[in-house]
């Protein structure tokens, strides 16, 4: 038993129980050319005839936007969403396992937007580009022109810190 509703001219929902799956087809038919959609939904033995609800948009032209398609079988109620060529199943029963064949229903639900990640932060690391400053909880390394570099305390001249002795004037380095 196949049953057949119009959402608006030219598109049109059919729903039939295949043993224990639903199979809800769309079809757009526009300019000459028909679009068809298949989807099959394990929703078990259907008790009673599909109903189905057709949701109007609020604009002037009060066109249909959507269906919701309420499916009442031994295992409870199932609820399928159309809106143009996309359909989703809304179950009622939890835990139950169920399988779906579509090749066009897309699910967003759980999905969460990505947050975005602070920059040269992690933990209770930070890190500056210009001067170049690295922190790191209490310590903190600049990397600026001056870091690294020592002077003798004699004579003022810049020395490398394993030097032992002043280049400029020979006195012994503390190391
Ligand atoms: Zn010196």
């Amino acid at each position: 038993m196949i049953h057949n509703w119009e959402l608006a001219t030219g598109h049109q929902i059919s729903v039939e129980n295949q043993g224990a799956q639903t199979v809800v087809t769309i079809s757009n038919t526009s300019a000459g050319q028909q679009q068809r959609s298949i989807n099959s939904f394990n929703t078990g033995i259907w008790l009673v005839p599909p109903e189905m609800s057709i949701l109007h948009g609020r604009g002037s032209a009060n066109e249909p936007t959507g269906a919701t398609l309420k499916i009442t079988t031994s295992t409870g109620a199932s609820l399928i969403q159309v809106r143009g060529n996309s359909i989703q199943m809304q179950s009622s029963h939890s835990g139950e396992h169920r399988s779906n064949t579509s090749t066009s229903t897309s699910f967003t639900a759980g999905m969460q937007p990505m947050q975005p990640m602070q920059p040269m932060q992690m933990g209770n690391m930070q890190m500056n580009m210009q001067p170049m400053v690295m922190k790191m909880g209490d310590m903190e390394l600049n990397m600026g022109a001056t870091a690294g570099k020592k002077f003798c305390t004699q004579c003022g001249t810049p020395v490398k810190s394993a030097d032992k002795f002043c280049a400029g004037c020979g006195h012994k380095l503390e190391s």
